[in-house]
């Protein structure tokens, strides 16, 4: 299957420009598309309104047909229930993020996470985005350039994470310009890319972005965002080899979701499918608590018993840390699990 997607180069095009042009706007034509009656879901459609649908082909090509309680399907489309207002849940759950430049949140001492403000490819009904969808806020060159002065003058830095957003809607002329002013920082060391956009386009891994990547003085880290081993399908792990092949180091960060992959073997057929793709799980997330994606939910004890038992079952390299953001706190935080 995967030798015969057509490799980006050789296409001579941007190929996923065009799937992010050509991207499921309409929940009717994604009902139809996978042959489930739209009209039982005139209610769940309504959702819409809260905060757009938006579904790369790609990524629909992976759902099960006729399979409404699919776990892809349900991780991008409306739901009735995101109507429901519940005390707890918030339109802003990581509201008072303290930046020190633009965009640039600096936590830990030895790293700092840069919001590439870009949009996302794929509108996940769960994310706390999706009250400010901040679709087209285009990066802005002079900012970032601020934000490079605070790099310069904090030598106690030496990783920069692009996060957003998502980092890789920047084209790779972008990118190689970002790199070669952070490669110009010389207390810097690694490069870290935050993305889901890989994910639901593979063909986003272009040859120029590993080139550009790999030849950079900086070691670069990409951490995908994949939540269920249905997503990971030959075209994915043809970008996840060639990622790895071009020496960079691939993990990965899931969000613990409600009929997705709150079951055991959710979670141990994910672990077994990223090893498998040469990814290694990284983060596994509780849901920020935001208004519309209650229905996600689960409790942090059923996560803490989920994550003990698949303990027992995978070696502990394949066993993500369980994290939960804190409201008014600008970082994870670690659950123990023991
Ligand atoms: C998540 C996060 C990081 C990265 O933390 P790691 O544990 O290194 O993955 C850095 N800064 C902020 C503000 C974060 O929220
Ligand atoms: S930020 Fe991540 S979780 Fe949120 S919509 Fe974008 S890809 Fe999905």
């Amino acid at each position: 299957m995967s030798d015969m997607i057509p490799r980006n180069s050789l296409l001579g095009q941007q190929s996923w420009q065009k799937e992010l042009a050509d991207v499921i706007t309409d929940p009717v034509e994604l009902l139809k598309m996978l042959a489930i009656n739209p009209e039982d879901y005139f209610d769940d459609i309504k959702a819409r309104q809260l905060f757009p649908v938006r579904v790369p082909r790609p990524f629909a090509d992976r759902i099960e047909k006729g399979n409404p309680r699919d776990p892809l399907l349900l991780q991008v489309m409306p739901k009735a229930q995101e109507f429901l207002k519940s005390p707890g849940y918030v339109t802003d759950p990581l509201q008072e993020q303290q930046t020190v430049a633009p965009g640039m949140l600096h936590k830990y001492e030895s790293r700092v996470l840069f919001i590439l403000k870009g949009g996302c490819a794929v509108n996940c009904r769960y994310c706390f985005r999706r009250h400010f969808p901040y679709a087209e806020t285009k990066i802005n060159k002079r900012d970032i350039q601020v934000s490079l002065e605070y790099l310069e003058q904090h030598p106690e830095i030496n990783e920069v994470i692009l996060s957003g957003g998502d980092p890789l809607m920047a084209n790779d002329d972008f990118l190689q310009w970002m790199l070669e002013k952070l490669e110009a920082i010389p207390h810097l060391t690694r490069i870290r890319i935050h993305t889901r956009l890989p994910v639901v386009i593979p063909a986003r891994i272009t040859q120029k972005l590993l080139t550009v990547l790999s030849s950079s003085r900086l070691q670069a880290l990409i951490v995908l965002h994949i939540n269920h081993a249905n997503e990971i399908d030959g075209a994915l792990k043809q970008a996840c080899k060639d990622i790895r092949e071009a020496g960079i180091h691939l993990l990965n960060q899931s969000v613990l979701l409600k009929d997705v992959n709150d079951k055991q073997e959710a979670l141990i057929n994910l672990s077994e499918a990223l090893f498998e793709a040469g990814v290694m799980p990284y983060y596994l997330h509780l849901l920020d608590k935001v208004e519309g994606a209650e229905h996600f939910d689960i409790s942090e004890r059923e996560a803490v018993e989920l994550v003990q038992s698949i303990t027992k079952k995978l070696p502990g390299f394949l066993v993500p840390r369980l994290a939960r953001e804190e409201p008014g706190k600008p970082s994870k935080t670690l659950i123990n699990i023991n």
